[in-house]
C-alpha cells in the first residue's frame, strides 16, 4: 500500500500517518519526495487487511492511498514516481547518458584484463566488467582468480578511472569484493539466493542485479524488493536473456522486459545482450534493439583473443568490433533521445 501525501502536508500530518500504520503492525518507510511525501506501508496487505486503506485515506492531510497490486513495493514505480539514477564514483546510470560495461567474461590475467580495460575506455566505455568467482556449469571448468582476480580489477581501475563490476556468488565474498569492486553483480544463477541478496542490501555498495534465465520480471523484481528492504537502494536490474524453446541462440533476449520494467519499476535497466545470444555475430544487434527499446545501459563481454578465452569465449567481441559497435550504438542512442558520449569526453 503507498499513502501519497497531499503537497506541502505538515509534519504533524506524516507523524500521525506513521504512528498509524505502526499500529497496524506494519512498516512506514517515508520517501521524501520533491513535491509531496509517498509513504509506502511494509508488511502483509493481504485481503483481510485491504479495510485499513481506508482509515489512512481519511486522515488529515492524505491526498489518496494507492492499493499496489505488484508485491514490490520500494521496487515499484508508484511508490517512487521518478526514475532512479544510480551513481558509481563519477558514472550514472539511468540518467540521460547511457552507461556501457564493458570487459572480459573472467578476469584470466594481469595482462590480458589491462590490455581490455585500456581498450574498451578507448572506446567510450563507462565501467569495467570481469569476473574474479566464476559461475561455472562444470566444477572442472575456470573458476576464476578469486582475490588475485579482485586485485587485478583494482589496477585496472587505477590504470583507466574506470569503476568496476564484478560478481559475487557467495554471502561470504560481498565485503572483500567490495574492497576492490564499485559494483556487486549478482548474476542470473543467483537471483534468488536470498541471503546473498540481503547481505548486499545492508551494504552501502551498487548492485548489478541479473534476471534469472527462468524467472519472470516480477521475481526479478522481489528480488530487488530484497535488497532495497534492507536499505539499499543502489540497485541496478539487468536482462540477460530468459529460457524458450529457441535454440539458435543461447538464450533469448526478452526485450519486451525493458519497457515492461520501465513501467512497474523505477530502478535503472541495462540489458547484457552477450550472455543472451551466446554468440558475437549477434551482441551488436541485439544490444542496439536493447538502446531502441530504452534500456539505460548494456553489459558486453569483450575480450583481447577470444578464441583463447577461458570463459564464455564464442560471445565475446574484439576491442574493435567494440569501437565499431559503439560508433552504431552513439545513433541509435541519439535517435531515442539518449546519448554515448564519445571518448575523449568522458572523463
Ligand atoms: C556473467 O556476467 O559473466 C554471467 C555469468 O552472467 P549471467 O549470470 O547472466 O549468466
Ligand atoms: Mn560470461
Amino acid at each position: 500500500m503507498i499513502i501519497i501525501m497531499e503537497e506541502g502536508a505538515p509534519d504533524q500530518a506524516v507523524n500521525e500517518v506513521i504512528s498509524m500504520i505502526e499500529a497496524e503492525g506494519f512498516k512506514p518507510f517515508v520517501n521524501p519526495g520533491v513535491e509531496r511525501k509517498v509513504i509506502a506501508v511494509l508488511g502483509v496487505v493481504n485481503v483481510e487487511k485491504m479495510a485499513v486503506a481506508d482509515k489512512f485515506a481519511a486522515l488529515p492531510g492524505v491526498e489518496r492511498v494507492t492499493l499496489v497490486s505488484e508485491p514490490y513495493k520500494l521496487a515499484s514505480r508508484a511508490h517512487h514516481p521518478a526514475g532512479t539514477v544510480v551513481t558509481v564514483r563519477d558514472v550514472t546510470i539511468g540518467s540521460q547518458e547511457l552507461c556501457v560495461i564493458a570487459g572480459p567474461c573472467s578476469v584470466e590475467s594481469r595482462e590480458q584484463t589491462l590490455e581490455i580495460a585500456h581498450a574498451v575506455k578507448a572506446a567510450g566505455a563507462h565501467m569495467l566488467r570481469g569476473g574474479a568467482f566464476k559461475p561455472r556449469s562444470s566444477p572442472y571448468s575456470f573458476q576464476g582468480l578469486g582475490r588475485e582476480g579482485l586485485e587485478i580489477l583494482a589496477e585496472a581501475r587505477e590504470a583507466t578511472g574506470l569503476p568496476v563490476v564484478t560478481e559475487v556468488m557467495d554471502y561470504h565474498e560481498c565485503e572483500q569484493a567490495a574492497e576492490y569492486a564499485d559494483v556487486l553483480q549478482v548474476g542470473a544463477r543467483n537471483m534468488q539466493n536470498f541471503r546473498l541478496l540481503q547481505k548486499i542490501g545492508s551494504m552501502d555498495v551498487a548492485v548489478l542485479l541479473k534476471r534469472a534465465f527462468g524467472c519472470k520480471v516480477e521475481d526479478l523484481l522481489l528480488a530487488a524488493e530484497y535488497v532495497m528492504a534492507e536499505g539499499n537502494a543502489k540497485v541496478i536490474l539487468c536482462e540477460r536473456g530468459i529460457i524458450t524453446f529457441e535454440t539458435s541462440t543461447r538464450f533469448t533476449t526478452d526485450i519486451n522486459a525493458i519497457p515492461v520494467i520501465k513501467h512497474h519499476s523505477h530502478l535503472p535497466i541495462v540489458l547484457d545482450p552477450s550472455h543472451a545470444a551466446g554468440d558475437w555475430r549477434y551482441v551488436a544487434d541485439i544490444a542496439l534493439a536493447g538502446i531502441a527499446a530504452g534500456a539505460d545501459g548494456l553489459e558486453i563481454e569483450v575480450h583481447n583473443n577470444p578464441t583463447k578465452a577461458k570463459s564464455d569465449s564464442a560471445q565475446a567481441l574484439t576491442p574493435e568490433k567494440f569501437a565499431e559497435f559503439m560508433e552504431r550504438a552513439r545513433r541509435v542512442a541519439q535517435a531515442v533521445d539518449r546519448t554515448i558520449s564519445t571518448p575523449s569526453m568522458v572523463m
